[in-house]
């Protein structure tokens, strides 16, 4: 007889990646596709981060750091009034960060977000038996903070919002996020996934550190993974008060963030004002890519993450050599989330529009 599983796990279904630019080419017999599906910086690691990386490579018998040490200290400079040893949190990517962080709330119960958001919400939630609730973005693809808050009931324990808002890039100032952790009760988490962060040129948008130190029930998560270029290693953080911070340390694997990432993310937040420069190229090309749509007159939704979701099949950039990730997937039909990429590749879905 078949071992009985979990009836909440049937839905679920393995994350399927888009399509790689490899893969595409091979079917259309061309090569040459560049690859703007999952929101990937198209730079490489920077220099500091390449060379941390070649002086540790010899010491990768041993098991890294338990506490990654070194990156707490880097990720507290670079947030001020954060202990790096009392409100740091570190993960394989910011996705674990955000799994530790459920892992610590109460079941059974429900965990809300905005909808369309990043599906690793509804995965991660539901294999921790906690019920994921899906509250509709408004008309102009942004999270409501009063409609989040009427949806919260006795068995809510935690609102996670992107901010901004992955797949609309839409985004919620800091005064916004402020008045929706004042107003939800003490014992719900707000959980603000800040994986774009750095790609917000709305001054008003900044500061979430200080609401988390601040603030029992607000933890904020960010990665290495968008802005420092590094997806392939798995490095995210967090910055949270004390106590969460050490209930976190309580769930979390002991070296679950690798030698090579710690190291590299460390190294790579020291150079963080490399990273600015780089996440200002990104803001303006942005720029670049969302006055073509609007010159070719196709909808698109204003971003303050580094993609754009427009109003065309992704057919559209296909034809051109671009990959991009289809709407359909995403919350989307119709539409495609267009990664910004380095100058030539955005050429290129520029030149797809005429
Ligand atoms: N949050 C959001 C909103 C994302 O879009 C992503 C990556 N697509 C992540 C978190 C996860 O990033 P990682 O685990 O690579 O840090």
């Amino acid at each position: 007889m078949a071992i009985n599983f979990r009836s909440e796990l049937a839905p679920l279904t393995p994350y399927k990646p888009p399509r790689s630019s490899q893969e595409a080419a091979a079917e259309r017999g061309t090569d040459g596709f560049v690859k703007l599906t999952s929101n990937e910086l198209s730079f490489g690691p920077l220099p500091e981060a390449e060379a941390a990386l070649a002086e540790a490579l010899p010491r990768a018998n041993r098991y890294p750091d338990r506490h990654a040490a070194s990156l707490r200290e880097a990720v507290a400079e670079a947030n001020p009034g954060a202990d790096p040893g009392l409100n740091v949190l570190v993960g394989n990517g910011s996705s674990e960060v955000l799994l530790n962080l459920l892992q610590l709330v109460q079941r059974p119960g429900e965990v809300l977000f905005p909808w369309p958001s990043f599906g690793l919400y509804v995965a991660i939630s539901t294999t921790l038996g906690l019920s994921p609730k899906k509250v509709p973005l408004t008309g102009r693809h942004t999270a409501k903070p009063e409609a989040l808050l009427s949806a919260v009931t006795e068995k809510t324990r935690a609102v996670i919002l992107s901010n901004p808002n992955n797949p609309t890039g839409t985004y919620l100032t800091l005064e916004e996020v402020r008045g929706l952790a004042d107003a939800l009760p003490d014992g719900v988490f707000l959980i603000l996934d800040e994986a774009y962060q750095e790609f917000v040129s709305d001054p008003a948008y900044h500061g979430s550190h200080e609401l988390a130190l601040a603030q029992a029930n607000v933890v904020c998560v960010r990665t290495f993974s968008k802005a420092h270029g590094l997806a392939g290693f798995r490095a995210g953080y967090g910055i949270a008060t004390e106590r969460v911070a050490d209930y976190v340390e309580r769930v979390r694997f002991p070296f679950s963030v690798n030698l090579a990432a710690q190291v590299a993310a460390a190294a790579s937040m020291r150079a963080r004002e490399k990273i600015r420069g780089r996440a200002e190229f990104v803001i303006r090309e942005r720029g670049r890519v969302e006055e073509a749509f609007r010159a070719a007159g196709l909808g698109y939704v204003p971003s303050q993450g580094n993609f754009v979701l427009v109003e065309a099949g992704p057919e559209v950039f296909e034809r051109a050599g671009v990959l991009v990730r289809e709407g359909e997937a995403l919350g989307y039909p119709g539409w495609s989330r267009v990664t910004i990429g380095d100058t030539s590749e955005n050429d290129r879905v520029i030149g797809a529009l005429s």
